[in-house]
């Protein structure tokens, strides 16, 4: 039986933690959207190529080739996961994303990657864009303070009142930006994770997943 789950959310709202920990529990299979834009922003920067030069951006996406396989990022062939979580590798990835020939290959590539099977894709767009037939779509959210701790724990030697504000732009960029913007799917449910333990929220969509399987 194929099923697939969409967790839409914004930066450090759990939606990768969660989703990781609700395919070990179920065998679904997780992929995480945002680490293949960061792995765009990666190859850019690594290149030295301007972020902001859409343009030229566009002119490098045919040298990129990029694989989701089982937890790790791979961009032409080399394991990037540990190289992708930098705040310069977020920033990149922000800006790239709002870039709409960006976006439409990296649609295309996560729609092919979950046709077949159990998945579930997290990311700002999954719900009303990438799997609009999903069948279940959450939207993961936390306060701005919640999120920011929550990223400072796996970043320990930023600034947590950086990283607040580097969150707060990147939720600005992302929810205002005209190609797909961070967006509830009408047909999502609201989860608020401020409160709630990762296992309370794990436990919540397997619930959910559950209900709409019988
Ligand atoms: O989820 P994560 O923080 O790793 O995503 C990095 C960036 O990639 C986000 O700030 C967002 O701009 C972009 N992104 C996106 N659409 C997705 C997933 C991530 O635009 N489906």
């Amino acid at each position: 039986m194929d099923f697939t789950v969409a967790i839409d959310g914004p930066a450090g709202s759990g939606k990768s933690t969660i989703s990781k920990i609700v395919c070990s529990k179920l065998g679904f299979t997780h992929i995480d959207t945002g680490a293949m834009y960061r792995a765009v922003g990666l190859f850019a920067l690594n290149k030295k190529i301007d972020i902001n030069d859409e343009e030229k951006i566009n002119s490098i996406l045919d040298d990129i080739e990029i694989k989701y396989v089982e937890g790790k990022i791979y961009l032409n062939g080399n394991d990037v996961s540990g190289l992708i979580r930098t705040p310069e590798v977020s920033a990149a990835a922000s800006k790239v994303s709002s870039y709409k020939l960006v976006r439409e290959k990296l649609v295309y590539l996560q729609q092919q990657a979950s046709k077949d099977g159990k998945y579930i894709l997290d990311g700002r767009d999954i719900g009303y864009k990438v799997l609009p037939n999903a069948n279940l779509k959450v939207f993961l959210t936390a306060s701005i303070d919640c999120r920011a701790e929550r990223r400072f724990k796996e970043l320990p030697n930023a600034n947590l009142d950086e990283i607040r504000e580097q969150i707060k732009v990147r939720d600005h960029n992302d929810s205002t930006r005209k190609e797909s913007p961070l967006k509830m799917a009408d047909d999502a449910i609201l989860v608020d994770t401020t409160e709630m333990t990762i296992d309370e929220v794990a436990n919540k969509i397997i619930e959910l997943i559950n209900e709409r399987m019988c």
